[in-house]
């Protein structure tokens, strides 16, 4: 049994983790600005505390916490992120939280330390054609990401790095590619493509039109929750010290995007094309290094993920109805 320190533990892949963890069997203690949204959180102890506040990281990273993993960030989907009216929230309080972490993970005796940075990083001259954008890690430099978040996550993937360089800190980075499943945030504003499409097409009714930002052929990949959960333990358990992508290499536009969760409603749903923030044209994630040095690859297909993203949601949708009947 490890003690394992859970940093947004309160977000959607920090209270998957956290869950699996416990099921492990450890001790996990979870901090976020809140609770999980949608489940009552697994851990042994969930402090309320704000991590751009160095007392908090302080009080939190202490010497018996073997294991940290930094999921904290102030993130979200197209419309938080590509729109440009967050850009200084989301540079200043992430970099902030990753600056106090690796702070005080050095000072502490803290055998390992998970950051999650993005798909986000790499730079958008690599992502202009949809049907062949490159992603592999070796690709990520020179830097041209294609929003202040992935400017962010690429200097934190090179402050862990340097902290590992020149203090030692035991550090493991993942570049995550659009993780979905239950319990994401589906109506927040913060909601990424798949929820904001589970959600409309919950919302509509046979024959219905849904809005689709830009013309829908813009291509991304999508990693179901319970694999993206089983990727970074592959990666915490190895000796990896290189950045691994973690995301599901079966890429679609858009348009199949909502086509496919259509089909599972068993609604016929129709699309309009607005503008919107889209983000770049193609984005997949390249599996081979992850492959051959960790051995992990996602196991859940997309219409199976999605089926049971589409589910959960419907069902929240229909919570959210009765409670305003
Ligand atoms: P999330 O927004 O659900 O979780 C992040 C959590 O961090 C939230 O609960 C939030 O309250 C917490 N947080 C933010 N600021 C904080 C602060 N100052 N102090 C304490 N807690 C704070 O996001 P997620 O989807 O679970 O993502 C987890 C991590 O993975 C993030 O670092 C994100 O950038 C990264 N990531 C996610 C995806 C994805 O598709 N979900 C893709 C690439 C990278």
């Amino acid at each position: 049994m490890k003690r394992i320190l859970v940093l947004g533990a309160g977000g959607f892949i920090g209270s998957h983790l956290v869950t699996r963890l416990k099921n492990n069997g450890h001790h996990v203690v979870g901090v976020d600005l809140k609770y999980p949204e949608f489940s009552e959180t697994q851990a042994d102890e969930f402090v309320i505390g704000d991590l751009r506040d160095p007392n908090v990281c302080e009080a939190v990273i202490k010497d018996e916490i073997d294991e940290i993993y930094q999921l904290a960030a102030d993130m979200g989907g197209a419309g938080y992120l590509f729109t440009g009216e967050n850009d200084f929230n989301v540079m200043h309080n992430s970099a902030l939280i990753n600056l106090n972490v690796s702070h005080f993970a050095i000072q502490s005796k803290v055998e390992r330390v998970f950051f999650s940075s993005s798909a986000c990083i790499y730079p958008q001259f690599n992502q202009t054609d949809p049907n062949n954008p490159n992603c592999e890690e070796s690709s990520a430099y020179p830097a041209d990401p294609d929003s202040e978040y992935g400017w962010e996550k690429i200097f934190s993937e090179r402050l862990y790095h340097a902290a590992s360089r020149n203090y030692d800190l035991n550090v493991r980075i993942a570049r995550f590619h659009n993780i979905y499943g239950p319990e994401g945030t589906w109506n927040s504003g913060k909601e990424k493509a798949p929820a904001a499409l589970c959600r409309k097409v919950a919302m509509a009714k046979q024959e219905d039109t849904i809005e689709i930002w830009g013309d829908g052929t813009q291509t991304r990949s999508f990693l179901y929750i319970d694999d993206c959960i089983d990727g970074i333990l592959a990666l915490m358990g190895s000796d990896c010290t290189e950045v691994l992508n973690i995301g599901s290499e079966e890429m679609v536009t858009i348009n199949r995007l909502a086509e496919m969760i259509a089909s599972h409603a068993d609604k016929s749903i129709l699309l309009n094309h607005i503008d919107g923030p889209i983000g770049v044209m193609g984005r997949n994630s390249e599996n081979s290094l992850v492959m051959k040095s960790i051995g992990w690859s996602p196991k859940v297909s997309l219409s199976e993920g999605l089926l049971k993203t589409y589910q959960w949601i419907d069902s929240e949708v229909v919570k959210l109805k009765v409670s305003h009947n």
